[in-house]
């Protein structure tokens, strides 16, 4: 089966790898296509993300390397949109929307960098309260939803990265299964992310199976995606991934064609 990745960052964002060495990484691996979706500006945080005035250099690099290789592999010119960052939606052939932060009394804490900054974010800025930490997470997933008008969402339930969400607690999945079914509203393509797990956080990707399967039931959508940031990792549990929906009852995902999205059956 070959696959096809539009979560990637490269050197313009966190990534390790440049445009091109991620392009031959694809080749390598004969992929069907491959989409770029560096950070986009965040003012809370710059230690990450592109620089403003970078933008203009990271989408003529990525058009280069899709003239470059035409005939080899479609390249697409894509960004993973912060809920804090505004982004001119036309320059980008997809979005990728994604929330990292959430900001509280001026404070910006991100929430999936590590496990000591979500448990302050849970203390100094929800009290305590892991489910309205939660809360307040999903509302502004489904917020950049309805704002953003996402090609696809951005790893769903990333909050549980660290494990301190309360994943089998009856109360935190119907809210990420009511979220869910309002974020698909607005946009009905999710990615399966296996980011968590390159990075030795999770054994599973985002969503949860459960949300997964629930997904299903609204007629969503299921790219797969990797979240790379080495260029080895470009089709990182993509296999097992398709087992996992097999598994789950999808009988096809999605991969990007430049304009929409085409099926790949199971
Ligand atoms: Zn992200
Ligand atoms: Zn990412």
């Amino acid at each position: 089966m070959r696959f096809s990745n539009l979560h990637t960052h490269t050197t313009f964002s966190d990534g390790k790898g440049t445009v091109k060495e991620n392009v031959e990484s694809a080749i390598a691996k004969n992929m069907l296509s491959l989409g770029f979706s560096d950070h986009s500006f965040t003012a809370c945080d710059t230690s990450y993300c592109m620089k403003l005035e970078d933008y203009g250099a990271y989408a003529d690099e990525v058009l280069r390397a899709r003239e470059e290789y035409r005939g080899q592999i479609p390249i697409f010119l894509g960004i993973e949109k912060d809920y804090y960052s505004d982004v001119d939606r036309s320059t980008f052939d997809y979005v990728i929307a994604s929330v990292h932060y959430i900001v509280r009394g001026g404070i910006c804490y991100p929430i999936d960098h590590s496990a000591r900054q979500q448990e302050e974010c849970i203390r100094d800025a929800f009290g305590g309260s892991v489910m309205d930490m939660a809360r307040c997470y999903y509302d502004m997933v489904i917020e950049h939803a309805q704002s953003s008008k996402p090609t696809l969402i951005g790893h769903f339930d990333v909050l549980n990265k660290f494990s301190i969400m309360p994943e089998r607690d009856e109360r935190y999945i119907s809210l990420t299964v009511d979220a869910m079914t309002e974020v698909a509203k607005y946009c009905k393509y999710f990615e399966i992310n296996t980011g968590g797990i390159s990075r030795g956080w999770r054994t599973v990707p985002y969503p949860s199976d459960y949300l997964l399967r629930h997904l299903l039931s609204l007629g969503g959508e299921v790219v797969i995606n990797s979240d790379s940031h080495h260029p080895d990792n470009l089709d990182f549990h993509f296999n097992e991934s398709v087992q996992l929906l097999r598994e789950v009852g999808y009988d096809h995902f999605c991969v990007f064609n430049g304009t929409g999205f085409d099926k790949v059956k199971l």
